[in-house]
């Protein structure tokens, strides 16, 4: 396939959350969805919500200017390519407001690398960083990162990868 999947919850992720009702758009996701859906990505409502509120969030999304190409289903093409329907909708990306990553220590280096990169380039944009590396390394690059792994809700166990 040459496109992303992308699965995306509704209660607290397009919106806040509110259930049964419907809360306060989540404008950035909405509009990162429509940016990916134009580029030729899909996108699947995946939700717990069923019958009436179902429908209203469906109505909501089209009313925000989101039209889903599936709404708890598999794509198509995914059921060609499994040979069959799975019960879990397979996406490349799944946004939901429950979300938790344990990541491997490999993904985990690489993750908490690009965060010291925006930190790098935010300091350098606001003139702090004149030595960029000792910045934010030495005795505070533990602190930033596992700081930034806490509030982006992702562990920060330091297992070694077997
Ligand atoms: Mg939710």
């Amino acid at each position: 396939m040459d496109f992303n999947i992308i699965a995306v919850d509704f209660d607290g992720a397009l919106c806040e959350n509110k259930w049964p009702e419907i809360g306060e758009p989540n404008k950035e996701l909405i509009a990162y969805l429509k940016k990916h859906q134009e580029a030729g990505d899909k996108l699947i409502l995946w939700t717990c919500r069923v019958g009436e509120i179902l429908k209203n969030a469906i109505d909501w999304s089209a009313e925000q200017g989101l039209i889903f190409d599936a709404v708890n289903e598999n794509l198509p093409e995914v059921l060609e390519w499994m040979g069959g329907d799975t019960r879990k909708i397979f996406a490349n990306e799944y946004i939901d407001d429950r979300n938790f990553t344990f990541l491997s220590q490999t993904d985990r280096a690489e993750l908490l690398g690009r965060m010291v990169d925006v930190v790098e380039d935010w300091l350098e944009k606001k003139g702090i960083a004149t030595d960029d590396e000792a910045a934010i390394k030495g005795d505070d690059y533990d602190y930033l990162t596992e700081g930034f792994a806490s509030g982006m809700g992702i562990s920060c166990d330091f297992t070694e990868d077997k």
